[in-house]
């Protein structure tokens, strides 16, 4: 049961994709940026976009869900509990819930921190988790609404999934996302391998995504808050992860790498 899924380039560092359950033809598109790349992308595969999953409600997500759902009929899925800000849903969704594209069943994720009200989008199958702006290559997204213990909570709570499972986030932050995790461990050989595939990949002009929750966790500063190698790395022996998480997302707002 292939669920093939493409990633799409939009706007300045935005990603979306596209979910084709092969099987069934259903296919799925996650985050609507801007209609246009997404729409030449379904046309060159001769796909049918039967469903927009939305991750949460800024605008570089959703401006062009109305547009993409008016010209292909696909069902519009977001958070109920942000519907009143999101575009208009054809299904709102809360955690636990199940979304079926075709044969794959996808499961809503509670991710606050970024946003309240933001989702993931988690198909156990394809090992695929969608994760907006919450989980991203080597970081997470900024604390606009959420609480630096939402944000903790909600990546512990990711951390428990597979390590094989891939991360498709909704940005293409890597390269300042591994010089910021530099500056943190620069002895972490798995980080500075990684750092270099990036530049490799990002200068033949691919995408770092997706990358892998095993790979996350041993590059990943904001996964390795709980970690004594972080922590003492911070300076911060003795403090609680929270704390250590805390302080590595302020360190991260000022980073000018
Ligand atoms: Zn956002
Ligand atoms: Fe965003």
């Amino acid at each position: 049961m292939t669920f093939q899924i493409v990633t799409v380039p939009c706007l300045s560092d935005n990603y979306s994709y596209l979910a084709h359950d092969v099987a069934s033809g259903a296919t799925a598109v996650i985050d609507v940026p801007e209609p246009g790349p997404i729409l030449r992308e379904l046309a060159a595969r001769d796909w049918k976009a039967s469903h927009i999953l939305l991750t949460h409600h800024h605008s570089d997500h959703v401006d062009g869900a109305e547009a993409l759902a008016a010209a292909t009929g696909a069902h519009v899925f977001g958070a109920a509990a942000d519907a009143h800000r999101l575009p208009p849903l054809d299904h709102g969704v809360a955690p636990g819930d199940t979304v079926r594209i075709g044969m794959q069943q996808g499961q809503v994720i509670d991710v606050p921190g970024h946003t309240l009200g933001h989702i993931a989008y988690f198909f156990p199958e394809a090992r695929a988790l969608f994760t907006g702006d919450s989980l991203m290559v080597m970081g997470c997204g900024r604390l606009f609404e959420g609480t630096p213990a939402q944000m903790w909570d909600t990546l512990t709570r990711l951390m428990e999934l597979p390590d094989s499972t891939r991360i498709f986030s909704g940005h293409e932050y890597a390269q300042t996302n591994a010089r910021f995790a530099l500056t943190l461990e620069p002895g972490n050989a798995a980080l500075k391998s990684r750092a270099e595939t990036i530049d490799h990949v990002r200068a033949a002009g691919g995408f770092t995504v997706p990358g892998t929750l095993g790979e996350e966790r041993s590059t990943n500063p904001f996964l390795r808050a709980a970690l004594p190698e972080m922590k003492s790395a911070l300076g911060m022996q003795d403090a609680s992860d929270l704390a250590v998480f805390t302080e590595l997302r302020t360190r991260r707002n000022g980073f000018r790498g």
